[in-house]
């Protein structure tokens, strides 16, 4: 497959409660223990104050025509599902949506019932994403992240016999404690359940998290690097043996069975995005909703817009995939800038880390080693 730009847009809604905040997590997400209900009623009526604002500052994308939807957060399987299949009949009621939408929602495993997975399934999901990480108890623990130990073990099961048939799963490597032996116990339970995507995250420290700060007084212990390289050197051939494919640094998946939402952002489609630290990108430009749940629910938006700077944007997204895409049409975006990226990719294409030939470019497998240094590169020129 060769990445182009699709020409249709992605809906995102960010859902920010979950049972716990993880110390680990930067995403913006509340944690609100496990018998407590939010307010979803204002939440759900504000993305609609919300959605109805963004048409207003940005009419174009009432010409738009979509074809994914994403409910991401945050732990979106504790959402309301009648409210949330309101807000998608009246959002489908006044936007284009083509007829085979991919309609993915993230859940945590304390939610994954057949119960659950059949409700999802008639309001159109088709496509579920669960934020596993491991199943492994002790390293759950050091991750600071709620489980329920039965609930995990069903999980594949549940999976794999619902009718939604795609499904991925979030694994995450690198925790102190972990070794290769219990990554690949992980791994190889989610690939005997026929999964047909995976994102394996390697932990990272983020700034402002729990798991900073606590590493600071030396309450914890940091990311296990050498782990974490071994992993990313030996993943690509390990998976490809068993028929997945990496098209982007750390996704991999079955034949067709990239997420179509997410290549929305690394290749930079218009995404209209609401709900609270969410951000959205349409012709009017990139926006920033604030990160906190009392302003969203208090009515307030971001209401600012910013151009990209595409050519930061382009090293930071596009150059994240390891499938060949179609460069050439990304020049446009990047005026002056042509010649010298290109001077550059063919400096990488004599020391083989990638091949470049009609505009289409593609890393060579053993560049994820060096990625970071490259990207860093291509902002440079
Ligand atoms: S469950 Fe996911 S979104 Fe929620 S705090 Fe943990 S990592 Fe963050």
């Amino acid at each position: 497959m060769i990445s182009y730009r699709s020409g249709y847009a992605g809906l995102y809604v960010h859902f920010p409660y979950c049972i716990h905040k993880c110390s680990y997590c930067d995403f913006y997400s509340i944690g609100i223990g496990k018998n407590n209900t939010p307010d979803q009623k204002t939440l759900f009526n504000n993305y609609k104050k919300e959605f109805e604002l963004r048409l207003s500052l940005d009419p174009t994308i009432l010409d738009y025509s979509f074809d994914t939807i994403f409910i991401g957060g945050g732990t979106p399987s504790l959402a309301n599902l009648d409210m949330l299949s309101e807000l998608i009949a009246y959002i489908k009621s006044k936007l284009k949506f083509t007829e085979n939408t991919e309609f993915t929602m993230e859940m945590n495993p304390e939610d994954i019932s057949p119960e659950k997975l059949s409700s999802m399934h008639k309001i159109d999901v088709n496509r579920v994403n669960a934020g596993i990480q491991s199943f492994n108890k002790d390293l759950l623990a050091t991750l600071d992240r709620y489980n329920d130990e039965e609930k995990y073990s069903q999980v594949l099961n549940h999976l794999s016999s619902s009718k939604i048939k795609r499904f991925g799963i979030d694994l995450i490597y690198g925790v102190p404690g972990q070794s290769l032996e219990m990554f690949l116990s992980d791994l190889n339970k989610s690939l005997d359940a026929r999964v047909t995507h995976i994102s394996l995250y390697s932990l990272t420290v983020e700034k402002g998290t729990e798991y900073a700060k606590q590493l600071k007084k030396k309450q914890a212990k940091p990311p296990n690097e050498e782990l974490q390289l071994e992993i990313l050197q030996t993943l690509p051939d390990l998976l490809a043996a068993k028929g997945y494919s990496q098209y982007e640094v750390s996704n991999y998946c079955k034949d067709e069975e990239e997420s179509r939402h997410n290549l929305k952002y690394w290749t930079m489609e218009k995404y209209l995005a609401l709900g609270p630290g969410a951000h959205g990108f349409t012709d009017k430009g990139r926006y920033f909703n604030h990160r906190s749940i009392d302003k969203y629910l208090g009515g307030e938006f971001g209401l600012a817009y910013e151009s990209p700077v595409y050519l930061d944007e382009l090293a930071l997204c596009l150059f994240r995939l390891f499938i060949p895409f179609d460069l050439k049409s990304f020049f446009v975006l990047i005026p002056g800038k042509k010649e010298k990226l290109e001077e550059l990719i063919y400096t990488w294409v004599k020391s083989g880390l990638c091949e470049y030939t009609d505009g289409i470019f593609q890393w060579k497998k053993h560049a994820v080693m060096r990625l970071d240094e490259l990207i860093l590169a291509i902002s440079e020129v």
